[in-house]
C-alpha cells in the first residue's frame, strides 16, 4: 500500500507521509486534510511513495481529501518540480503559484444558491384547489411557469415565500436544487463586446496558420517544435492566433494565451472576447483586480473546462486548463513575463515545457523576438514563420534618427528635451488634426556619463557595457567585471567639460511641451496615473476618441496599441536604455525603437518616427531605424557569443542585501570565496559588487554574476553552497536564474 507524501500548507515547508486509508482515491497532486500534532492541517500530495519497510511505526492515516479531485495536474506537478529544481526554489513556493491563494484558502467555496424548479405541470384539479386555499402558492406556480428554464433564484420569490414553497416541494409539485453560481468579474459590464469575424488571410498569414495547424495535427506522442511567429508591427498576427484557437477549440482542446500584462494589452484581450463572442463564457481573463471569490471560479471553472480560452499574465501559464491543445505567448520578448519574486520563473520559458510535457502546440509572437527565441529557430530548435510586410499594405513608417549633439550646441550645452525637427513635426500634426506619441525611456535611473558634444559614452574596456557611476565613491564601475575607473573632468574623447550624467523625467517633458505648443491638448502617463483604476483605460479612450493631441509616457504606451490617428511618434532620449549596465541594452533599445514605431502609421495615413539621441551610430538605433532585425540580430548574437553572454550561457544574479552594508557586503564575498572553492568546470564567477542601485527601500545591495552553460549545474552549485552556510539574521540572498534585470 503506497504511502502519501504530503506538503504542509505554511512557511516551514514540512513534508510528512500519511497512511492512505482504504478506498480514498489519492493520487498526487490532491489536496488533503491532514493530522499534524494535535490539530488539523492541509497539504498537497506530492507523490505517492512506498513507506519504507522498517519505520518502526506505523504511519498516521491521513484523514480526508479537501476536494474530490487532483487540484494540481500531474503535467502540472511535473512542470512544478522542474522549476523548483531549475530557478532553485522550494517546491511549496512552486506549489503557491500553481495554486492560487483563493483556491488554496478552506474558507473560499463555490457560492451556492437556492433555486426553485418546477419540473412538471400540476395537474388541473390539483392547481385549482391550490389556487382556492393558497393564493400565494398558485401565485409562485405562475410565476415560475413563466420564468426562463421554469426556474427561479429563491431569493428573487421574496420576503416570506419560504414557508410558500417549502410547502410546494412537500406536495412534490417544485423541487429544491443548489446550484453553484459564477461570480463573473464582467458581471458590471465594463464595456460593450462587439462580435466579429475571422477575417480573409493574406498569403503570409495563412502559411503561418498551415504552420500551426500541422503542428496541432501532429499526434501527442511526438515531438514539435515550438513556433516563433515574428511578424514586423501591424502583420495581422493577433488574426493568426484568432484562427489557430477557434481551430483548436474545434479539436475539442483547450487554449491558453499569455500577454505581457493585462492592463496594457487591453486590445488584444478585446480582440478575443469579441471573436469568442458567441461562447463568451468559455473565456476567462485572470487579472489581477479579481476578488478572491471571482478568482476561486475562474480557477475552477477552467479546472472542469467549462472556460476553454484562458488570456492572462505571467501567472496564468499556471491555469489548470485540461486537454491543453494551443499556447499563445504574445510579445514573447518581453520582460514582464520574467517574476521578479520567489519562484523567479519566466513565463515564457515555462510555457514552452508545460508545452512539451503536455504534447501540445506553442506559439510565440513577437515583432521584435527575443535573441533567446531566435538562436533556438537558428539552431533549429523552434520553427520560424515569418510575416514582414503589413497587412493593410502600408510600409513601415519612416524612422528619422535626430542628433542631438547639434542640438545640446544650439542650447549652448543646457539640456536638451525637444529638438526643433520635433517640435516642428509636432506643430504640423497638431494643425492637420492628426494625433503624436512622445516617448521616454526611463529604463532605471541611467547612471551613465555621456558627453553632449560628442556623444560619448564612458564603457568598460573589458565588457562593452557602460560603467556606472557611483556617487559614494566618484568612481565609475563596471557591474560584470568590476573594473574600475576615475570620473573623467572632461570628456576622454572631445576634451568637453559638459561631460554629464543622463536623464530628465515626464513632467519636465510635459513642462516644455506646454510652453511650446501652447494650444495642444496634452496628457501624461506615469506610475501615479496607471495606479487609480482605469485611469489608465480611460486615457487611451480619451485618445482614441481624439480628446487628446499628445501623449507622452514610457514604454508602458508601447505595446500592442493601435490608433489609427498617429501619424508621429517621437522617442527623446533613445540613448538612456542604451547605457545601463546590462548586456540586453541594445536589444532593449532596439525593440523600444521598433515597437513605439510600431505606432505609427497603423491607418490610412502615413506613419513617421523622430528617434533622438546623443549616439545616432549606435548599431541598435541603426538597425531599428533601417527595420533590420536579422541584421541586428547577427550583429548582436556575435557580441554574446564573444562575451559569453545569453543565449550562449546562463545568466544567473546572486544579491545580498542587508539593512547593514557592511554585513551584506561580507555575506557576498563569503559566498564569493566558496562559490569559488571546488567549483564545477565551466562555472565563471563573476566579482562581487555593489548593485548599480546600491541602495533601494532602506536595504544595501551587493551582487554577483554567475554564468554557466548548463543551467542545472549553475543552480546546483548555488544550491550547495547556501545550503552549507549560516546567513546572518538581517541578511536576505536572493538567487535569480536566467535574470533580466542588473540593478
Ligand atoms: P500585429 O498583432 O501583428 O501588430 P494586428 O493583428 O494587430 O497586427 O493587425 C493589425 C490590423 O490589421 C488590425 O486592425 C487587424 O484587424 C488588421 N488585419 C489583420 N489581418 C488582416 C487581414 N488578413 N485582412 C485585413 N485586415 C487584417
Ligand atoms: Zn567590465
Amino acid at each position: 500500500m503506497p504511502a502519501a507524501r504530503v506538503l504542509i500548507d505554511g512557511p516551514s515547508e514540512l513534508v510528512f507521509d500519511y497512511a492512505i486509508p482504504e478506498g480514498l482515491p489519492v493520487v498526487a497532486g490532491c489536496r488533503v486534510r491532514v493530522p499534524l500534532r494535535n490539530k488539523t492541517s492541509q497539504g498537497t500530495v506530492l507523490a505517492l511513495v512506498e513507506p519504507q519497510a522498517d519505520l518502526g511505526f506505523a504511519l498516521r492515516p491521513l484523514h480526508s481529501l479537501s476536494d474530490p479531485e487532483p487540484l494540481i495536474t500531474p503535467t502540472l506537478l511535473e512542470a512544478g518540480r522542474w522549476i523548483a529544481d531549475y530557478y532553485g526554489c522550494s517546491i511549496e513556493s512552486v506549489i503557491r503559484a500553481l495554486l492560487p491563494e483563493a483556491v488554496r484558502t478552506e474558507e473560499n467555496s463555490a457560492k451556492i444558491r437556492k433555486t426553485v424548479v418546477l419540473e412538471k405541470d400540476p395537474p388541473p384539479e390539483v392547481l385549482a384547489k391550490i389556487t382556492k386555499r393558497a393564493p400565494k402558492q398558485a401565485a409562485i406556480l405562475a410565476l415560475l411557469a413563466h420564468a426562463a428554464d421554469r426556474r427561479i433564484p429563491l431569493a428573487d420569490l421574496g420576503e416570506g415565500a419560504s414557508a410558500s414553497v417549502k410547502s410546494l416541494v412537500k406536495q412534490e409539485l417544485v423541487v429544491m436544487i443548489e446550484e453553484e453560481v459564477r461570480r463573473d468579474p464582467e458581471a458590471d459590464g465594463v464595456e460593450e463586446i462587439l462580435p466579429d469575424t475571422p477575417l480573409l488571410l493574406n498569403e503570409e498569414q495563412a502559411a503561418a496558420l498551415e504552420v500551426v495547424l500541422e503542428s496541432l495535427r501532429t499526434p501527442p506522442s511526438e515531438a514539435r517544435a515550438p513556433i516563433l511567429l515574428y511578424g514586423v508591427t501591424g502583420s495581422g498576427k493577433t488574426e493568426v492566433y484568432l484562427q489557430a484557437a477557434r481551430r483548436t477549440l474545434d479539436l475539442g482542446k483547450t487554449v491558453l494565451v499569455l500577454v505581457p500584462e493585462i492592463s496594457l494589452t487591453p486590445q488584444t484581450v478585446r480582440r478575443f472576447r469579441s471573436r469568442f463572442a458567441d461562447i463568451q463564457d468559455q473565456v476567462a481573463v485572470l487579472h489581477s483586480n479579481l476578488s478572491q471569490g471571482e478568482r476561486f471560479d475562474e480557477w475552477h471553472r477552467i479546472r472542469k473546462g467549462k472556460a476553454r480560452i484562458v488570456i492572462g499574465a505571467r501567472s496564468a501559464v499556471f491555469a489548470p486548463l485540461p486537454d491543453l491543445g494551443l499556447i499563445l505567448v504574445d510579445e514573447e520578448h518581453e520582460n514582464s513575463y520574467k517574476q521578479d519574486q520567489i519562484p523567479r520563473y519566466h513565463g515564457r520559458d515555462v510555457a514552452v515545457l508545460r508545452a512539451n510535457l503536455e504534447g501540445c502546440t506553442i506559439v510565440l509572437g513577437s515583432a521584435t523576438p527575443s535573441l533567446e527565441s531566435f538562436q533556438n529557430t537558428l539552431e533549429g530548435k523552434y520553427k520560424i514563420v515569418r510575416l514582414p510586410k503589413r497587412v493593410d499594405g502600408q510600409s513601415l513608417p519612416l524612422i528619422r534618427v535626430l542628433d542631438m549633439r547639434l542640438e545640446a550646441k544650439k542650447h549652448k550645452g543646457g539640456m536638451a528635451i525637444l529638438s526643433d525637427r520635433l517640435r516642428v513635426a509636432l506643430e504640423q500634426r497638431i494643425a492637420k488634426n492628426e494625433q503624436s506619441i512622445l516617448f521616454l525611456n526611463r529604463r532605471g535611473f541611467a547612471r551613465s556619463l555621456q558627453c553632449p558634444s560628442c556623444g560619448q559614452v564612458c564603457m568598460c574596456p573589458h565588457c562593452s557595457v557602460a560603467l556606472t557611476y557611483h556617487r559614494e565613491d566618484e568612481r565609475l564601475m563596471c557591474h560584470i567585471c568590476g573594473h574600475q575607473a576615475i570620473v573623467p573632468k572632461k570628456c576622454p574623447e572631445c576634451r568637453d567639460p559638459a561631460i554629464a550624467l543622463q536623464g530628465f523625467g515626464t513632467q519636465k517633458v510635459e513642462e516644455v511641451l506646454a510652453k511650446v505648443l501652447p494650444a495642444a491638448k496634452i496628457a501624461r502617463i506615469d506610475a501615479d496615473a496607471m495606479r487609480k483604476k482605469n485611469a489608465l483605460r480611460d486615457l487611451l479612450n480619451a485618445f482614441q476618441a481624439r480628446k487628446i493631441d499628445v501623449l507622452v509616457g514610457t514604454q508602458m504606451i508601447a505595446k500592442g496599441l493601435h490608433f489609427p490617428n498617429v501619424t508621429l511618434v517621437g522617442i527623446l532620449n533613445a540613448d538612456i536604455g542604451l547605457h545601463v549596465p546590462d548586456f540586453r541594452a541594445g536589444e532593449r533599445t532596439f525593440q523600444l525603437i521598433t515597437q513605439v514605431a510600431g505606432r505609427a502609421g497603423r491607418g490610412e495615413l502615413e506613419g513617421e518616427v523622430i528617434v533622438q539621441t546623443f549616439t545616432p551610430h549606435s548599431p541598435s538605433i541603426q538597425f531599428a531605424r533601417h527595420h533590420d532585425f536579422d541584421g541586428f540580430a547577427e550583429q548582436e548574437l556575435e557580441f554574446r557569443r564573444q562575451f559569453e553572454f545569453p543565449p550562449f550561457a546562463h545568466c544567473a544574479m546572486l544579491t545580498a542585501r542587508s539593512t547593514h552594508e557592511r554585513r551584506a557586503e561580507f555575506t557576498l564575498q563569503t559566498l564569493h570565496r566558496r562559490l569559488s572553492e571546488d567549483c564545477p568546470p565551466g562555472i565563471s564567477i563573476g566579482e562581487p559588487l555593489p548593485s548599480p542601485l546600491v541602495r533601494s527601500h532602506g536595504q544595501f545591495r551587493f551582487q554577483l554574476m554567475l554564468r554557466c552553460m548548463k543551467a542545472r549545474l549553475l543552480t546546483r552549485h548555488v544550491q550547495g553552497v547556501l545550503g552549507k552556510i549560516t546567513l546572518p539574521e538581517d541578511v536576505t540572498v536572493v538567487f535569480d536564474m536566467d535574470a533580466w534585470s542588473f540593478t
